[in-house]
């Protein structure tokens, strides 16, 4: 008998089940409302211009090498992106109380800061929103934290946040609970609270002393604009809070499969960036080593070079616009056709 004969079958994964079921059905006018990777006006997936233009100067310039990166990535990298999230101008990048750390794209950024937390801070429970992106729960529960909670967020009836309900959990939430917070367009409901609203969401968090770990998967796809799409992260940090960021690449570089991510950290003090980065250099060590380079040296390419970041930001409009014109067609065509039930 196999050692192995024991091992069930586990579920499927939603999203990936029905992604292949799209790609095996032969119906001529199939469309994927599934996974959420950009499409063009043919149905195909975009490798952005610029993506193509730094990887032909990568694959030209012979100074670079296949040698291991540090633990905590390239710095060149980490640099870029965190600044590209709180904005060139942040306080917190000249009080020396801020960093990143490259990590396996979103997701990997989310385990790291949430095995950290977990481990070095001995936290344990953590919110996300009903209902969240469906990786959320597993993720912190992998990384050690054992108490997973729901804090409301979309009101069916409403059709809208249920930001009472909110507040109402966080308030109820034991100290040093973790947030999960999605930085803007909120997946799955593409609800995002409004300023007002994150501000009564900081003070009940600054009240109950509760942690924010923010998801940024999207930014510069909700608006076009990656500044206003970071509003939520930078109005947090202006209040004083200290904060985690989990930056996905994969979808405004279009870099999916690469993974590129990185966790922007804020601190309080300067004093506590060593050591804090010494112990997620431990923390890495021990789960994957050192992350990969292919993905992290096009993004510190084009976010380098003034001309270059342009085209991308230009990239960027061009995908949130036709998103936004889609979901506006598709509206308008349920209307049209008298689909039952309210499409506004
Ligand atoms: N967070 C949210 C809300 C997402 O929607 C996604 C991807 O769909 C991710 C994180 C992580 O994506 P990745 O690990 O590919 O960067």
């Amino acid at each position: 008998a196999s050692r192995f004969s024991e091992v069930e079958l586990g579920p499927p994964i939603e999203v990936f089940a029905l992604n292949k079921a799209f790609q095996e059905d032969t119906f001529e006018k199939k469309v994927s409302l599934g996974v959420g990777a950009y499409r063009t006006d043919a149905g195909k997936p975009w490798v952005l211009p610029v993506v193509r233009t730094a990887e032909k100067a990568l694959a030209n310039d012979e100074t670079l090498n296949k040698e291991y990166l540090p633990v905590l990535g390239l710095e060149v990298f980490t640099n870029l992106a965190t600044k590209m999230l709180l904005g060139e101008n942040n306080p917190v990048l000249t009080e020396n109380r801020t960093f990143g750390i490259q990590c396996l794209s979103g997701t990997g950024a989310l385990r790291v800061g949430a095995e950290f937390l977990a481990n070095n801070l001995g936290y344990s429970t953590f919110y996300y929103s009903k209902p969240t992106w469906e990786n959320h729960r597993l993720v912190f529960l992998n990384a050690g934290f054992k108490e997973p909670k729901e804090y409301r967020y979309w009101d069916e009836q409403k059709r809208g946040l249920d930001i009472d309900g909110l507040l109402e959990d966080l308030r109820n939430a034991p100290e040093n609970s973790v947030i999960i917070l999605h930085a803007c367009a909120h997946n799955p409901t593409g609800c995002d609270p409004t300023q007002e609203q994150w501000t009564k969401i900081a003070d009940v968090m600054e009240e109950r002393k509760l942690f924010p770990f923010f998801d940024s998967a999207y930014q510069g796809f909700a608006s076009g604009d990656l500044d206003k799409d970071a509003w939520s992260v930078r109005y947090f940090i202006s209040r004083g809070f200290e904060l985690f960021c989990a930056q996905s690449f994969a979808k405004n570089f279009g870099l999916y499969n690469e993974r590129v991510g990185n966790l922007a950290c804020v601190l309080k003090s300067p004093e506590s960036v060593a050591p804090v980065k010494s112990q997620i250099t431990w923390t890495i060590r021990g789960m994957y080593s050192n992350p990969p380079n292919h993905g992290a040296r096009i993004v510190a390419y084009v976010l380098s070079n003034p001309k270059l970041y342009e085209e991308w930001r230009d990239n960027i409009r061009a995908m949130s616009s036709r998103i936004i014109e889609m979901r506006k067609a598709l509206r308008s065509t349920l209307e049209t056709l008298v689909t039952p039930g309210n499409w506004e």
